[in-house]
């Protein structure tokens, strides 16, 4: 028997290796990490899609969050054994603690996020944080390591003073990121989001506590930087799969509604009472995955109130809204001739402007832009040191601005 303390430490008789299209394979070597994977909490995550409602346009875009959050895991579990400079910097059970923290850092998502959390007062790093923290797996952590569940939870939460285990989870050059960038590009079929992550890798370097990438490695974070900017604008801003998302908005918007006028106007669709009652506590959040959902919206089809039972087959026969610019398009007409249609704008009409800019230098206070470990000892901040990210983050951020409607008002 070994004390609470020594048992972070305990290795698997055998290494577990799972095939993966991105990493190859995803190796386990701790007892604890293969504790977590097989926990029906982190189970869970297999029913939750990566990417939202971009299968809608990209027809193999059905990953999941649980594959994206192994492959998080191998990055990390890569920084901290195969590059040796991070490898003296950090301690084992750092190294075991930070492999948790990529392991668990999307375990508070809940089913098609962004529409959820336009509607609803959710946030899934709120969830993670208290899931880790006070559900089972909170349990779980513990009886390896006395406050364990704590300690991962603040590296994902951005609490713990740790910064270097911090910045491999969560930073512009972060494992989440380099995961979902050449993930997302191989499940869409798109070229844009590749680079060169061996070499990225290769050229980490810890300065002063800090991570940093050394001179040489700079044109391959230029070249992720660019494969950034062209998958939001190529593929996570695709306008059909915004226009998907516009009516899981007014899905959940109308939801609300009908609740508020008759609180068992949703009886057949439990599922969504926690929600609509703002009490979504870790059991009910752990049943509410995209199946659940889905079925949800397939009963609702059979739903009595016209505009949801519309809307909701609209979803399932990919039937979406048109769009126009938004600068083209008179919205005070546009919301007549809907009226006149038979559509309440308020159901019917959305507005989408999303922006991005491809790299910012300077973001908050605790969010530094990449660091360039130049040839002389300097450290460079990545816009200073390139000529290419230099014009980038100089440019205006682009941005777009759609309204979205039936097809039958065009
Ligand atoms: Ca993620």
């Amino acid at each position: 028997m070994c004390s609470v303390d020594q048992r972070i430490f305990k290795r698997l008789d055998e290494v577990k290796v799972m095939r993966d299209p991105i990493h190859g394979y995803i190796h386990v070597s701790y007892e604890i990490i293969w504790a977590i994977i097989n926990h029906p909490i982190f189970q869970r995550l297999r029913r939750i899609k990566q990417m939202g409602s971009s299968y809608i346009v990209y027809h193999t875009a059905e990953h999941t969050r649980f594959a994206h959050s192994l492959g998080v895991y191998e990055i990390v579990q890569r920084m901290c054994y195969e590059n040796k400079y991070i490898n003296a910097a950090i301690d084992e059970k750092d190294k075991i603690i930070v492999m948790l923290a990529a392991l668990l850092h999307d375990i508070g998502h809940g089913p098609f996020s962004h529409a959820f959390e336009s509607v609803f007062p959710f946030s899934h790093e709120e969830y993670s944080v208290k899931i880790i923290e006070n559900s089972s797996l909170a349990i779980l952590l513990d009886s390896y390591s006395e406050n364990l569940s704590k300690e991962v939870a603040d590296i994902i939460a951005h609490k713990s003073n740790k910064t270097l285990l911090v910045s491999m989870i969560s930073s512009q050059l972060d494992a989440d990121r380099m995961d979902y960038l050449l993930r997302d590009a191989y499940f869409t079929g798109t070229k844009y989001g590749e680079y060169d992550l061996e070499r990225v890798l290769r050229t980490l370097r810890v300065k002063d506590g800090k991570l940093v990438v050394k001179e040489s490695g700079m044109h391959t974070i230029e070249d992720y930087i660019m494969a950034r900017y062209h998958m939001y604008w190529q593929v996570y801003y695709h306008p059909v799969a915004r226009s998907f998302e516009a009516i899981l908005h007014k899905i959940f918007t109308r939801m609300k509604d009908l609740y508020e006028i008759d609180k068992h106007a949703l009886d057949d669709v439990e599922i969504f009472k926690p929600l609509l009652e703002n009490n979504l506590t870790l059991e009910d959040h752990f049943l509410l995955d995209e199946y659940a959902c889905v079925y949800g919206f397939e009963r609702l089809i059979n739903h009595q109130d016209k505009i949801i039972s519309d809307l909701c087959r609209r979803l399932r026969d990919r039937d979406l809204f048109e769009y126009v610019e938004s600068k083209d398009v008179d919205e005070e007409k546009l919301a007549s001739k809907l009226l006149q249609l038979g559509f309440d704008p308020r159901y019917y009409m959305a507005q989408d402007k999303v922006r991005q800019s491809p790299y910012q230098p300077y973001r908050g206070s605790d969010e530094r832009g990449i660091l360039i470990l130049m040839a002389d000892g300097k450290i460079e901040e990545l816009s200073k040191a390139s000529m290419i990210v230099n014009s980038l983050a100089k440019g205006i951020s682009k941005d777009d601005h759609k309204i979205f409607f039936p097809r039958e008002a065009m």
